[in-house]
């Protein structure tokens, strides 16, 4: 079995950190390497705040979708109303876990709206705080939605309402001797020596970095297996130790 990565940046919104933002696309672009991007579709999260508002966000999104680069929903607002740590456990603060199936579908659909409303195609769920719950993966389900970009599997596989999950587990690029691992990102913080140190991963690791349309084509059909739970429990036993594995995955903020 071969390694593969994926590579995904979260929080993708208008008063993103732009600065950053185009010395890392432009090292995406030269290498080549066609990223997840995880667009909050109407960021009220002042958290996120990082320079103004860029007036044709949505014509960069666009720009994006044409170069083939996969747009993720990143939620509705961004702003946490719960203190749910959901199915995936890993922060105890969630925009949709632990809210009421109406409440839960009203935000689905209204953010599926804004894309369709901007004429882009949300392809994957990436939950903010990696924090949703059953109500929201049967509401994702219903209205359309067929990946998930979340869970420390060491493979993508289906689950029982046929979205198919492709694991999340790293954040910063680390050598794993086999397994498909995506590294997320999130550059509004990043320095000058954060943005060269990504330069130099996505040269190193190019070889090995897919894009989301193989991975998923790869694994549409793969049904869960035994293997899939111990790897999560693997994992995520690892995330909360402190060795090297623990850091990498422990990185994966928000
Ligand atoms: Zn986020």
């Amino acid at each position: 079995m071969l390694t593969r990565y994926l590579v995904r940046f979260d929080d993708i919104c208008p008063t993103m950190n732009w600065t950053v933002w185009r010395q890392v696309e432009e090292a995406l672009v030269e290498e080549g390497v066609e990223p997840i991007l995880a667009v909050v579709p109407d960021n009220r999260d002042p958290n996120l705040t990082f320079d103004w508002p860029e007036p044709r966000f949505w014509d960069r999104v666009r720009q994006w979708q044409a170069r083939g680069w996969t747009i993720g929903m990143h939620g509705y607002h961004h702003r946490y109303e719960t203190e749910d740590a959901g199915i995936v456990g890993r922060n105890r603060y969630s925009e949709f876990a632990g809210l009421s199936r109406a409440a839960q579908r009203h935000k689905i659909a209204a953010a599926l709206e804004i894309f369709a409303r901007e004429g882009v195609a949300p392809e994957v769920w990436v939950a903010p705080a990696h924090s949703f719950d059953a109500i929201t993966l049967e509401e994702l389900a219903e209205q359309g939605m067929r990946f998930v970009s979340d869970g420390y599997s060491l493979l993508p596989h289906l689950d029982e309402r046929g979205l198919l999950w492709v694991p999340q587990q790293l954040g910063a690029f680390r050598r794993m001797p086999f397994g498909l691992w995506t590294v997320c990102l999130h550059h509004n913080r990043w320095k000058a020596a954060e943005i060269a140190g990504f330069r130099a991963r996505l040269k190193q690791y190019r070889s090995r970095i897919a894009n989301f349309r193989q991975v998923v084509e790869t694994y549409a059909d793969r049904e869960a297996r035994l293997a899939d739970r111990l790897s999560s429990e693997s994992i995520r036993l690892a995330r909360s130790a402190r060795g090297v594995l623990g850091q990498a995955l422990g990185n994966a903020a928000l």
